[in-house]
């Protein structure tokens, strides 16, 4: 099979990372017999430099055209003094919105030879740990009326969070099919006992759940789900969610697994179109130095071939082969401890297509 695939590679440590990721993509189309076609297209502060914006149109059209976008990182010193809707960060806002990327999937995964990276004790995540954070991308308070007005109390300023029931029940779907495939449990976390926008989201949740007779629903609030997630993280499987909430967790979730430069994720749009990027952003302080850690884009892209592509055999292949390196010692830097053996971002890649 022939697939098109968007590179935009960024700036700082991203064309590093996404370059590893390409090697690895490439061992697996060799391997597999798939063809994968990569278009380079600007985004971020490269893109500032060389067209005067962060997300050119041309960016936007050639992703619409692609089957899914592999993106590295996008941001750096170079650009930090620019205004607000000037930087290029803001071609990742502009990226969802333009490509309706509603569901953000964040996998955090603890990988046995990385116990040791976790904060938390070790009978806590003894056997591993595997959840999925589904958090809605495009709705609620992010995106919601907001304003300042003069009350008696002096300025006010108010942010609106509001769903609605197609936006809910869409989310919905993505995190029960995703159950499917995994442990079949969801977890729906609101604010019900408090929020109109909350038990508006539950009432759908649990319409939605009928349709999935094999998957187990459970609700929390989200201070409950925030304390649960580090006192028996476990009992998680897929998590599902709205904006805000979505924000906090999976930052927490990631934080159990030790490095960022471990993370992968994913932004999916309706009809499996989606866009691929590691966790962790540009990382201006080792960029050009052979230090990054390419393991979260590689994971990206595995993801990719899983959820856009539907090749889950292909997409095992680089996960095994990411816990085979790790399994054999081999560390980057940022998740180097003594008795492992230090590699570079570039070794680290060529390892990984080597076990695949
Ligand atoms: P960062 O994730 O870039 O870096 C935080 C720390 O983690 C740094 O010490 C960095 O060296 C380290 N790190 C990050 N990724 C790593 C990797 N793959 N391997 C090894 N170490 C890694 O976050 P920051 O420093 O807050 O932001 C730097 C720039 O990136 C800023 O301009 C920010 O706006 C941008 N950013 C972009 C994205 C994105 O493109 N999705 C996300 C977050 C931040």
């Amino acid at each position: 099979m022939k697939y098109n695939i968007a590179l935009i590679h960024g700036d700082g440590i991203g064309p590093e990372v996404v370059n590893e990721a390409v090697n690895v993509l490439d061992t697996v189309a060799k391997k597999f017999g798939h063809e994968f076609c990569y278009t380079p297209l600007l985004a971020g502060g490269c893109a500032i430099d060389a067209k005067g914006e962060c997300l050119p149109q041309e960016t936007i059209d050639a992703c619409k055209k692609a089957d899914a976008v592999l993106l590295g990182a996008v941001g750096g010193w170079k650009w930090d003094t620019l205004p607000g809707d000037k930087r290029p960060e803001r071609a990742l806002l502009g990226l969802r919105k333009e490509l309706g990327l509603f569901a953000n999937i964040r996998p955090a995964l603890l990988f046995d030879a990385l116990a040791e990276a976790c904060p938390l004790k070790p009978e806590i995540v003894e056997g591993g740990l595997d959840i999925v954070v589904v958090r809605e991308l495009t709705g609620g308070i992010y995106f919601g009326e907001r304003g300042t007005k003069e009350t008696p109390m002096g300025l006010a300023a108010y942010d609106v969070e509001q769903y609605a029931e197609e936006e809910v029940r869409r989310i919905a779907v993505t995190a029960f099919d995703m159950a499917m495939k995994r442990n079949k449990k969801v977890t729906s976390v609101d604010k019900a006992n408090v929020l109109d926008s909350s038990r508006l989201w539950r009432r759908v949740v649990t319409e939605v759940a009928k349709d999935y007779p094999e998957v187990t629903l459970e609700h929390l609030y989200i201070d409950n789900a925030a304390m649960q997630l580090v006192r028996n993280p476990k009992q998680f499987d897929v998590i599902v969610t709205g904006n805000i909430f979505g924000d906090i967790l999976s930052d927490e979730a990631s934080m159990i697994t030790g490095s960022i430069g471990m993370l992968p994720s994913a932004s999916l749009a309706a009809g499996n179109f989606g866009m691929y990027e590691p966790v962790h952003g540009s990382a201006p302080d080792i960029a050009g130095q052979d230090k990054a850690n390419p393991l979260a884009t590689i994971l990206s892209a595995a993801m990719m071939l899983r959820y856009t592509f539907g090749l889950s055999k292909e997409a095992d292949a680089i996960e095994n082969a990411v816990k085979a390196v790790l399994a054999k010692g081999y560390r980057t830097p940022d998740i180097y401890t003594e008795g492992t053996t230090l590699v570079g971002t570039k070794e680290a890649g060529r390892l990984v297509c080597a076990e695949i």
